[in-house]
């Protein structure tokens, strides 16, 4: 079986390598994480080894289309994957930072309704290649737009929970090759609780958001399905256990849908759950994404910045998070891996 590039450990490297001195690992590596290089472009390595190695490690990523939105500061890729399956990755440009929502599976088996990833179903878990290539692909195109890569959020397609080892690899790689730091990388979960336990006591404190939309079990076996399986009082619990072990800022991600979590007794449910905790969970408010497969709408803006106050006085730090390239159905919870058959194969907007 071919290995991709970023799924070779430095084992496979020498294994490639056999014949060759011993430091060739090092200038492969430093070239793949260092300079973000194909094999073909590691000027340090003789011309023949570079053309070996770019046909013994192929990329697992091939651009099916590459979209950008918000005059260029957001950008989203459809990939292909090696057997055809396609996932994205979206990279948004910020004043003072530049942040990758990536994806950890290709589509998702958690059900949730109102999120195109969930509606569309699972295909297959990612492999760690699979996932550091999409920030190594995002980093490149921050090096060409003048800007440092500086943080990933688990936001994508898929629940990194679901696929533990794999995402973790990936964590890994990204803190101790391409030099992010733990305060940077956001896991996102819909709340699989054991995930949630075991990123306890990994060593490297990343931040955790947790998805929650919903602060009482009726409502949220409704939103999230796999609430049935954990439910509040266990997730509360391991959140409150990250917390201790971390000391990291925890989040709860809401998606505000109208009328149905957005009311005066939602906000004062969420206070109450956020406050339970050792320290109290910062809120990130998201005004719904339309979806094609759920019928309910966002809350007005209106609506969110008054959710927002009931939540601030309530003693919750909340935000709101400012939506990017809804146009290109990059927003969260809008990935799903379709592309219209009759778009062109690379759609890149004036910048
Ligand atoms: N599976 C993980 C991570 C990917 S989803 C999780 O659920 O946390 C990333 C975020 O987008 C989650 O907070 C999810 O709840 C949110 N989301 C999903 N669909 C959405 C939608 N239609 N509008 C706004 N946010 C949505
Ligand atoms: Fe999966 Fe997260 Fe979407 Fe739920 S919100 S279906 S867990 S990707």
């Amino acid at each position: 079986m071919t290995i991709t590039r970023y799924d070779a450990t430095r084992d496979d490297l020498a294994a490639l390598l056999a014949g060759q001195p011993r430091y060739r690992v090092d200038q492969v590596w430093t070239g793949l994480y260092d300079q973000l290089a194909d094999p073909s472009e590691i000027t340090a390595l003789p011309k023949a080894v570079r053309t070996e190695l770019e046909a013994a490690l192929p990329p697992a990523l091939e651009a099916v289309t590459e979209q950008t939105s918000d005059r260029g500061e957001t950008v989203k890729w459809l990939w292909a994957l090696g057997d055809g399956i396609e996932v994205e990755t979206v990279l948004m440009h910020y004043a003072e930072r530049s942040t990758v929502c990536i994806s950890s599976q290709a589509g998702c088996a958690m059900g949730c309704g109102f999120c195109a990833t969930g509606q569309a179903g699972f295909d297959r878990q990612l492999t760690a290649g699979e996932i550091v290539e999409q920030v190594v692909q995002a980093a490149r195109r921050a090096r060409d737009d003048g800007r440092r890569l500086s943080n990933v959020v688990f936001m994508g397609m898929g629940e990194p929970m679901a696929n533990y080892d794999p995402t973790w690899a990936a964590v890994e790689r990204f803190h101790a090759d391409l030099g992010l730091s733990a305060r940077h990388l956001t896991v996102s979960t819909v709340g699989i609780v054991p995930g949630i336990r075991r990123l306890a006591t990994e060593a490297l404190p990343v931040n955790l958001a947790v998805s929650l939309h919903a602060a009482d079990d009726a409502l949220r076996d409704e939103l999230v399905p796999i609430n049935r399986r954990y439910p509040l009082s266990t997730l509360m619990d391991a959140c409150a256990g990250y917390l201790l072990a971390k000391g990291r800022r925890l989040s709860f991600e809401w998606a505000l849908i109208d009328g149905v979590n957005d009311r005066d007794r939602d906000a004062r449910l969420l206070v109450e759950r956020s406050r339970s905790l050792p320290l109290p969970a910062h809120v990130n408010l998201i005004p719904l994404n339309p979806t094609p497969g759920y019928a309910v709408q966002g809350s007005s803006p209106r609506r969110v910045r008054e959710f927002r106050d009931l939540l601030r006085e309530g003693g919750v730090n909340a935000t709101v998070r400012r939506t990017r390239g809804t146009d290109i159905d990059a927003a969260c919870g809008q990935l799903r891996a379709t592309h219209a058959t009759s778009e062109p194969v690379a759609i890149r907007a004036r910048r």
